[in-house]
């Protein structure tokens, strides 16, 4: 086991080399020459304008922030992997499943109670990195605004949630798997499949608001073209909500969210206090784009898609390992939930391992939204400031192999030169106003 994590370490050093050496215009100067139509106006020259707007150091921070990000993969998959194995190892998978067993004879309930045990002691090993990265490391670069006892209170919130939707998952997970028996996987991945739906349809009711305040947003100014921009799209919504996220950090941010009853446009009062109409507008375009172009349902297939091979890998990394070490963990076969802590070794690894291709299925889903955005709000100046409000915490010029593999939205100098581009065959949308803007950081 230690012998494939040092080799996928390996791996990751080498990539993180490799893309750390890759020029950083290629991608955008190879997008900007397809858009050669309207001579009068220099894609190149406008998307260095914006990029421009930021400071050096203001730049160098949000790289710093950004690339440490690239390294928490690693650690928060290492981290994770050496207490699953000491679980197993020192027998403590094993007593948490006996401790279960003596509490009830009735199996699904010693699946939940094995599932409370898991969750509380893996949170509690692996606290220490999670106060580094959440409050220490987000409170160095000016991201977080909680003091460290509101930081902790949503830490127990979002603990008591994942005890909660884990043994919704866990308990009937567990009863297909003793059922089915090695060809668990399919039916599985069509589970989580339906679990990962169910999670986002109830999430903007019964979870978002347990982190954040949601109030109807009354300010007509802002209400009225949005609602306009959402009936245009065909989008059956009412009313725009309000969220209160400065409460933990100054990050601008909005969502389409749920579906069918739970459908609700919300955006976040950073953005309404930072931004303005124009930026409002194009960022909520973008989040129609989402809903209109159904990335919510395209997302739970691919992502299927990938929950299928990653259960087959799982059960094959399982049977392999039992057979090893299966007696010596006290772990009965794939069927005994103590087998839990192996499981999540296989499959965090396989997660790890397909990083690009998550971060590419959604990075892809994200750029269609901002053409969306760009096509319904039609202010592509606004849709470069708020690309440079996201270059606070999400590095603005990457290599083009390094945004391939560690980004999940598009970088902002893509983003911006996709702006620039669409400014230029829409020159009537230009905006004096928006371009004089200057960048003004929260921190
Ligand atoms: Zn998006």
């Amino acid at each position: 086991m230690f012998r494939a994590t040092w080799m996928i370490a390996a791996a990751f050093l080498l990539l993180t080399a490799l893309t750390s050496a890759q020029t950083s215009s290629t991608t955008a100067s190879s997008m900007a020459s397809a858009a050669t139509s309207a001579p009068a106006f220099d894609v190149n020259a406008a998307v260095e304008t914006y990029l421009a707007k930021m400071s050096p150091a203001q730049r160098a921070r949000s790289t710093a922030y950004f690339e440490g990000g690239y390294w928490l993969t690693l650690w928060d998959f290492l981290a994770s992997a050496v207490v699953m194995w000491l679980l197993l190892q020192f027998g403590w998978s094993a007593r948490m499943r006996n401790l279960s067993e003596r509490i009830t004879r009735f199996r699904p309930l010693q699946t939940a109670l094995y599932w409370v045990q898991f969750i509380l002691v893996t949170s509690i090993l692996t606290f220490p990195l999670t106060i580094y990265e959440g409050y220490f490391r987000e409170h160095k670069y000016g991201l977080l605004n909680q003091t460290f006892g509101a930081w902790m209170k949503d830490q127990v919130v979002g603990l008591a949630v994942s005890v909660v939707l884990g043994a919704i998952l866990v308990v009937p997970l567990f009863g297909l798997v003793r059922k089915l028996g090695r060809s668990w996987w399919v039916a599985g991945a069509v589970l989580m499949i339906a679990f990962l739906a169910f999670v986002s349809l109830i999430a903007p009711v019964y979870i978002f608001p347990l982190f954040n305040t949601y109030t109807k947003l009354d300010d007509a100014t802002v209400r009225d073209p949005i609602l306009s921009m959402a009936r245009a799209n065909g989008i059956p919504a009412k009313d725009v909500y309000e969220f209160d996220a400065s409460r933990q950090s100054n990050r601008v941010s909005a969502n389409v969210s749920g579906f069918a009853q739970t459908l609700r446009i919300s955006l976040n009062d950073n953005l309404l206090k930072r931004c303005t109409l124009p930026e409002i507008e194009t960022t909520m375009g973008h989040e129609m784009g989402h809903y209109v172009l159904n990335h919510a349902y395209k997302g739970v297939v691919m992502m299927g898609v990938v929950m299928v091979i990653g259960f087959a890998f799982v059960n094959w990394g399982i049977s392999f390992a039992l057979a090893r070490w299966g007696q010596r963990w006290g772990v009965q076969g794939i069927g005994d939930v103590a087998v839990l802590p192996l499981a999540v070794i296989v499959f965090s690894g396989y997660f790890f391992l397909m990083t690009p291709v998550n971060n590419t299925i959604t990075r892809t889903m994200e750029y269609e939204a901002d053409m969306y955005g760009l096509n319904s709000a039609r202010q592509p100046d606004g849709e470069a400031n708020v690309d440079l409000l996201l270059g606070e915490y999400r590095k603005m010029d990457p290599g083009s192999m390094e945004e391939l593999i560690f980004f999940d939205h598009p970088s902002g100098r893509t983003r911006i030169t996709a702006a620039m581009r669409w400014k230029a065959e829409h020159p009537e949308t230009a905006s004096p106003a928006e371009m004089a803007r200057p960048f003004q950081s929260a921190q």
